[in-house]
């Protein structure tokens, strides 16, 4: 599988070699700033139950626009927060507002699960649980509405330490979800002793599911396999309403991505789910006639 891997998985940074590190360097002292200012926001990408058209979740995904570059994506400076271990302030920051989020959807009777993304640096933070108990007493939410979602590569990275801290998580009821399945280093002697509650299929074998014979043998196993191991199966990068009749008939339990809907910033997020409410979506028509 790692042969399909559309992005390199570890992005190795050679600090020496590197012709743009003052740029860089600048670039993390920005982010420093961004979190402590307060001036990253979260957008949201609504989580599909393709067989009920029930919008269950949400996962939160970061995003930066810099004062002077404009829009900075994700993946381009995660990396570097990484490197620098900026991206602890990232993901307490991170957990803080999208509790607060999610706290204030339930207030107006949305109830969804929030997911959010843990990066390898942070299985070392030990003081991650009590900072959730923290959080989720603040908010009042119940520990198994918050997801964390962390790659196969992030566990395999630190796997020792990724079972302690994971376990520690998931006695107090938060879930655990395995981000972009099938393009890591899976190893199944680890996964077992992880409390899993949801594998996520990356989205290189979703993308042009409809229209290819081996993308949809490897996702109807995922599937199976995760069901099997009595995992939840999620689908990412769900771009046509024939992929999305295709997880639906292969029975994946959640399905995100573009042709769903975008990652929403909080106003838009609300619209989108008045809008599904009142039945005005289009995938809402293609789901209705596959039945
Ligand atoms: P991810 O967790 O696998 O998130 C899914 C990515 O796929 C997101 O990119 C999302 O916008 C994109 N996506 C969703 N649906 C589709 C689709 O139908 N087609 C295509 N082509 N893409 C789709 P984004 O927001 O740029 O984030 C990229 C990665 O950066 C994330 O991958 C995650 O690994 C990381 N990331 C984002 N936000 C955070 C964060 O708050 N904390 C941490 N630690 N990592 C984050
Ligand atoms: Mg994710
Ligand atoms: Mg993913
Ligand atoms: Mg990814």
């Amino acid at each position: 599988l790692n042969a399909r891997a559309a992005e390199p998985y570890v992005r190795l940074y050679d600090h020496a070699a590197d012709p743009h590190r003052p740029e860089r360097l600048s670039l993390m002292g920005d982010l420093k700033i961004a979190i402590e200012q307060d001036a990253l926001e979260l957008a949201y990408q609504p989580k599909l139950e393709p067989r009920t058209g029930r919008v269950v979740g949400a996962e939160a995904l970061v995003r930066w626009t810099h004062p002077r570059r404009g829009f900075v994506p994700p993946d381009s400076f995660i990396p570097l927060a990484e490197e620098t271990g900026a991206i602890r302030h990232l993901t307490r920051w991170g957990l803080r507002r999208a509790l607060r989020q999610s706290a204030a959807w339930a207030a107006a009777g949305h109830d969804l699960r929030m997911s959010v993304n843990l990066s390898v640096r942070d299985l070392g933070d030990a003081s991650l649980p009590d900072r959730i108990d923290a959080l989720l007493a603040e908010t009042g939410l119940k520990a198994d509405r918050l997801m964390l979602e962390i790659t196969e590569s992030a566990i395999m990275g630190e796997p020792e330490a990724a079972i302690v801290l994971l376990r520690r998580l998931a006695d107090r009821g938060v879930e655990l979800s395995i981000d972009d399945f099938g393009v890591g280093q899976s190893s199944f002697a680890y996964l077992r002793r992880l409390p899993v509650r949801e594998i996520k299929i990356d989205r290189s074998f979703v993308k042009a599911l409809d229209e290819t014979a081996q993308d949809q043998a490897i996702v109807h196993s995922i599937i199976k396999l995760g069901h099997s191991l009595g995992y939840k199966v999620t689908a990412e990068g769900v771009e046509n309403g024939a992929s999305l009749n295709l997880l639906a008939e292969m029975g994946c339990d959640l399905a995100q991505g573009y042709y769903i809907a975008r990652p929403l910033m909080p106003g838009a997020f609300a619209d989108f789910l008045a809008s599904h409410a009142a039945g005005g979506i289009p995938w809402q028509a293609t789901l209705r006639e596959a039945h």
